[in-house]
């Protein structure tokens, strides 16, 4: 044996054991992907998807959504230009070989990535599959008229990369977190900065204030973070492109006890009128005011203050955007990013609030089984904030009247031959979702339009998803549920919603939907009118600032907040509305 048939051995024996890697990868890589498609498959149709098989709710499409943009990330998707039974609503919903409706990737390859990036308002990037309602939204919603700007989509990015660099799990994060817990030294200019939400009372309340201090965020260059309790943990997807914004688990300031109030600050601002002693971490509650004094958030000495102190611990229930136009950089800034100023929420509310898988799930199930065919979507939200004092039949009056006065719904005529017989398969198709605590309401017109023909021939169908008979917490399911109606009720053509909720506020920003607001139920009251159209989609601040920054009451409510009105359902209340005359 010479040294030739030495390499040849070599080179037979090295080439033995690449194959045997090669071919061990493969196989390894065939399983990994088999027992992720497993996983899939278990988490859509089983588990947590419980309640959805129940309502026999057909998924496959689905599936193949997870897969297709699990691999493909937001390319895999495709817009079949689809068969839409409404005007600017893009679907692309097709039967699938079962019989059952899916929105199917499929059929074309015309993928449209403007529209699943609602025009540039989200950034691409993202894994598919770890949030798909982000990328099938725009499947099962109107097309907004409304685009973001291009200085909206460029504040975006940038702030994007602040949470990337400065977010959890990022050195500059550990850092800053310990220089801000540990300094000594007041002053201290740390790396980055950060804004923690504080949530306080129900889920709407909670998306409004959120997205005002969203762009609060923006607008300071602060990382925002929240504190998500569980029980809200699952109900949306993170909104920025590699990191978290839930404020993690170890940080010490889940607990604000031991941080300098705003209130103090004020004070001690009034008192010396030096800004040497700030603290590192000030928590601002800016609660509404029927509990607290006014707060003065919108002056420019304030916002001068509170640049200086890295962290801040925000708390608000309210759509508080209308006062951040009373400081000039910032009026100057969201001018620039939304030229249309009844936008605001819509957009923030869009690029924020992506509904996580399991409620994804839960929301397009329960959509395609009983709304997606109807030629026309009606959400009535009917929210009892005094159950005890005020019987349900008068805001059912109310509801009717409403709907019947200004031809939302048609008037009931003889009673209905099919509604033993059969359904009118021919006839024009209203799907009404009623949304609401109580499940009288949605029984009570289902079995109207059951039992009477209507005038105009067309089929009225009744649903109505929950009904929880009352406000619960640390309820993970509950919160679910109200995740779930809000975003249904935000897929309707025509929305009728209950005066001072923010649970409606928040559909009507999502939907792009000015709707027709209820009256206030008054006892014996026949002669009010029972709603109205509303100016804007923007929710209603509430409780908006009284006076001006050196101490007098506002008298000239226009000028001091411009682009607003008073809100109709709630007087001292303003809103953000376009092009007032
Ligand atoms: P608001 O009190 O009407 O301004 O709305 P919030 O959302 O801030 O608080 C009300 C809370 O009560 C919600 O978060 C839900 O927990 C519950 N709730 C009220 N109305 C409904 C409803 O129609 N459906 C469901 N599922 N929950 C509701």
């Amino acid at each position: 044996m010479g040294p030739n048939s030495m390499s040849l051995r070599m080179f037979l024996v090295m080439f033995f054991l690449v194959s045997v890697v090669v071919i061990g990868t493969l196989t390894y890589q065939n399983s990994t992907f088999r027992i992720f498609e497993g996983f899939l498959r278990s988490n859509v149709q089983g588990g947590t998807s419980q309640n959805v098989t129940t309502h026999g709710f057909g998924l496959r499409g689905t599936i193949q959504n997870i897969k297709n943009e699990s691999l493909g990330k937001e390319g895999g998707v495709q817009n079949p230009q689809g068969t839409s039974q409404n005007e600017g609503r893009t679907k692309n919903i097709t039967k699938a070989d079962d019989g059952s409706k899916t929105a199917s990737l499929t059929s074309s390859h015309a993928a449209n990535l403007d529209d699943k990036l609602l025009g540039g308002l989200l950034t691409s990037g993202f894994d598919g599959a770890s949030c798909i309602s982000r990328m099938q939204s725009y499947l099962y919603r109107k097309v907004s008229p409304h685009k973001p700007s291009p200085y909206l989509i460029s504040k975006l990015r940038n702030y994007e990369e602040i949470h990337a660099s400065c977010g959890p799990n990022s050195r500059a994060y550990d850092r800053s977190m310990r220089e801000i817990e540990h300094s000594k030294n007041n002053g201290v200019a740390t790396m980055c900065k950060y804004l923690i939400w504080n949530p306080v009372n129900g889920l709407g309340n909670q998306m409004i204030s959120l997205a005002s201090t969203f762009l609060y965020a923006i607008l300071t260059e602060r990382v925002l973070l929240v504190k998500l309790e569980k029980d809200k943990h699952g109900l949306f997807c993170e909104p920025f492109l590699n990191s978290t914004w839930i404020l993690p688990e170890n940080s010490t300031f889940w607990n604000q006890n031991h941080i300098e109030t705003y209130q103090v600050m004020l004070d001690k601002d009034r008192a010396s009128n030096s800004t040497e002693d700030l603290p590192l971490a000030l928590f601002v509650n800016l609660q509404h005011p029927f509990f607290n004094p006014e707060k003065i958030f919108h002056c420019e000495h304030t916002q001068d203050l509170l640049r200086k102190v890295p962290l801040l611990i925000l708390q608000s229930d309210q759509f508080y955007v209308p006062s951040l136009f009373m400081t000039s950089y910032f009026d100057t800034e969201i001018t620039k990013m939304f030229p249309e100023k009844d936008t605001i929420f819509h957009h923030l509310g869009r690029y924020l609030f992506h509904p996580s898988n399991e409620a994804w799930e839960l929301i397009i199930g329960y959509y395609e089984t009983h709304l997606a065919n109807a030629n026309e979507r009606i959400g009535i939200q009917i929210r009892v904030f005094n159950p005890e004092s005020t019987p349900k039949q008068e805001y059912m009056d109310l509801v009717l009247s409403c709907t019947l006065n200004h031809k939302l719904l048609p008037e009931i005529g003889l009673p209905n031959p099919m509604s033993s017989t059969g359904k009118n398969h021919t006839a024009s198709v209203k799907a009404v979702l009623v949304v609401s605590l109580y499940p009288e309401f949605g029984d009570n017109l289902r079995t109207l339009y059951l039992k009477k023909t209507t005038v105009s021939g067309e089929v009225i169908q009744v649903y109505q998803p929950s009904h929880e008979g009352n406000q619960k917490f640390n309820d993970k399911m509950h919160n679910m549920k109200a995740w779930m109606d809000i975003y249904l009720l935000s897929l309707s053509d025509v929305l009728v919603t209950s005066p001072f909720s923010t649970f409606g506020y928040a559909a009507q920003g999502l939907g792009n939907l000015k709707p027709w607001l209820l009256s206030h139920v008054k006892k014996n009251d026949t002669h009010s009118s029972t709603c109205e159209r509303d100016f804007s989609s923007e929710p209603c601040y509430h409780m908006p600032p009284k006076h001006y920054c050196n101490g007098k009451l506002m008298k000239d409510f226009v000028s001091s907040f411009p682009y607003s009105r008073r809100c109709k359902d709630f007087y001292p209340g303003m809103k953000l509305g376009n092009n007032f005359v």
